[in-house]
């Protein structure tokens, strides 16, 4: 249904990412349920007959040590992973940095999902040295996320020019958990342009 109506809103591709194993609090996939769901794309990309395509991503967790919640031998079935930060937010920031950078340095990252992991009016984000892991992402090749949910909004707009310099490139998502928060992609679009950054920098603008 969210590949289908993402097709409707004009879009070439879907890249699905689901909570990850360690997600309980969000329905996070088993390794029986990212099976089915390889299955289903598969069959549904099959369908679509080039016309569209079905990415398969997971939304996996940064564990304390900086490691990804999945072994790499399961990572490797995913077209992309979206790490991020959902727990342990109040690390100091010598020992947050050191475990996003960590998980940026993992040879099956493609994109760092919201880095600050900042809600607007709802709380901070966690401490860490944006400048460090920029230069991270520029090294290893990994998309800094432009998450388009107006709660979050990150990475800020004040960091686009920095991450630029550094030969950062960004991947604009909705962090959709429903049909309807597809359409929150145009806030992620409207912040990218406001902080400078060229359609050529962004992942999901790429053929
Ligand atoms: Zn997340």
């Amino acid at each position: 249904a969210m590949a289908e109506a993402t097709r409707k809103r004009g879009f070439e591709y879907y890249g699905v990412a689901d909570h990850s194993q360690s997600a309980h609090y969000a329905g996070g996939l088993s390794l029986q349920e990212i099976a089915e769901q390889h299955r289903e794309a598969d069959r549904l990309n099959k369908a679509y007959n080039g016309k569209f395509r079905i990415l398969k991503g997971i939304e996996a967790d940064i564990l304390a040590d900086g490691s990804l919640d999945y072994p790499i031998h399961i990572l490797e079935q995913f077209d992309f992973v979206v790490a991020s930060v959902h727990s342990l937010f109040k690390l100091p920031k010598k020992e947050q940095t050191e475990r996003i950078i960590e998980a940026i340095g993992n040879p099956r990252t493609t994109i760092l999902g919201h880095m600050t992991g900042r809600q607007l009016l709802r709380r901070p984000g966690y401490d860490l040295d944006v400048d460090k892991a920029l230069k991270a992402c520029a090294k290893h090749g990994v998309a800094v996320e432009i998450n388009a949910h107006p709660w979050r909004l990150d990475l800020d707009w004040r960091w686009h020019q920095k991450a630029l310099d550094q030969g950062c490139i960004f991947s604009i998502n909705p962090d959709a958990h429903s049909i309807r928060e597809l359409d929150h992609m145009h806030w992620g679009v409207e912040m990218a342009r406001k902080g400078g950054v060229p359609a050529k920098r962004v992942l999901n603008a790429m053929r």
